[in-house]
């Protein structure tokens, strides 16, 4: 306990008192709810929970039929209200359209604490609102607490390259604002019986006034990468694997196993992998089923991004490399050899 940040003695501006509660923004495209919302629902819950508010769930998209499953499943993952904001001029994520529904929402509502998913989406969100309501945002969090002497929101995000966790209080303003990134918060458990309330939202806005035009809508299904916060089981590849070409003797092994492929910065600032492999502090944050690393260090940064895996198996020529000091089971052996064997072993099975 002593260990733990403290939070500044200071005294909330008597104005702000009327923002209470703790809102979450559910991210959905097209109707599919991104699962970083329900993780911050459930962290969102705990925080409500301690402070004795309600915990609210933003939801804003085209119509109020298509969102329906949205908003259900956020009253089953823990909000107790859910606040939408409906309109075609919501209907493709703009960050014009979508901040101005979000920040009348905030206007209007007055939460204490307003928070987002650390994904493209949400990032850019997260800014753009907080420069408008002229309140503070702390982004890339890992972990989220409340300071009981003041209620304020402690957010801890990793600084100086990952060498030191700094803790964040926005003093004087509200919203409280943090994102959080995928799979760094548990999934909470759904519980479909729960029941809340849905607070429609009066906002409204002509396309004509828009700036930003969708010409198009064009699905990115190509990009496996992008599915690596979620992915049960990961084979990721460092310098170790030597040059680009070993690279694919991972991908053999992953189409194996049902696997999906990571690597480290390094690798991908070689142009070995697209980026959105990279895992780490500066890439995606997984917790997979297992873990294969194969000719990585286990430098901070990388294992900051992946120690959350149930299982970890290093495969290290070098016998002292720090991977080993927090894998569950080490291999000392020349990854370029073993992972073919490994890969032609499952093929057998
Ligand atoms: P190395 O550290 O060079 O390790 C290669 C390993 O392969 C060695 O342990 C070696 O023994 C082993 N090896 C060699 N040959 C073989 C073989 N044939 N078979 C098996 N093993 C072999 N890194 C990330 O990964 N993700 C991040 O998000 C990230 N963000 C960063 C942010 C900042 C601000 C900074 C400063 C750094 C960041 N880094 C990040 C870089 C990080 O510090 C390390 O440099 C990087 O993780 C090391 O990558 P590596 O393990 O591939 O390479």
């Amino acid at each position: 306990e002593d260990s733990k940040p403290k939070g500044r003695r200071f005294k909330l501006d008597p104005s702000l008192e009327v923002y209470k509660g703790i809102w979450v923004f559910v991210e959905q495209e097209r109707g599919q709810a991104h699962p970083v919302s329900w993780e911050l629902l459930g962290e969102g819950r705990k925080l409500a929970d301690r402070l004795e508010v309600p915990l609210g769930a933003v939801v804003v998209g085209a119509d109020e039929a298509m969102l329906a499953p949205i908003c259900s499943d956020a009253i089953g993952y823990g909000a107790d209200l859910v606040y939408l904001s409906t309109g075609e001029v919501l209907a493709d994520y703009r960050n014009e359209t979508y901040t101005k529904a979000l920040t009348a929402l905030v206007n209007e509502h007055k939460p204490e604490i307003l928070l987002l998913g650390a994904t493209t989406l949400g990032r850019d969100l997260a800014g753009s609102v907080a420069t408008t309501l002229g309140t503070g945002l702390t982004a890339d969090c890992t972990e989220l607490d409340i300071d009981p002497d003041n209620r304020s929101l402690m957010a801890t995000r990793p600084t100086f390259g990952g060498s030191l966790l700094c803790t964040i209080q926005t003093l004087n303003y509200r919203p409280q604002m943090a994102t959080v990134r995928p799979r760094v918060m548990a999934m909470p458990e759904a519980q479909p019986e729960r029941s809340g309330e849905v607070v429609r939202s009066s906002f409204a806005l002509e396309e004509a006034s828009v700036l930003s035009k969708v010409l198009d809508f064009i699905p990115d299904e190509a990009r496996e990468g992008a599915q690596l916060p979620y992915a049960e089981i990961i084979v990721a590849g460092g310098l170790g694997m030597g040059k680009p070409e070993n690279f694919q003797l991972l991908f053999d092994l992953a189409a194996v196993i049902g696997a999906e492929v990571g690597a480290t910065r390094p690798v991908v600032q070689a142009g070995w992998v697209e980026a959105d492999r990279q895992v780490g502090q500066t890439g995606k944050t997984v917790r997979p089923r297992l873990y294969i690393a194969a000719g990585i260090s286990g430098a901070i940064q990388h294992r900051v991004g992946m120690e959350g895996s149930d299982v970890i198996i290093a495969i290290n020529t070098d016998p002292k490399a720090p991977i080993f000091d927090f894998a569950t089971y080490g291999i000392v052996a020349d990854a370029v050899q073993l992972i073919p064997a490994l890969t032609e072993a499952f093929r057998q099975r």
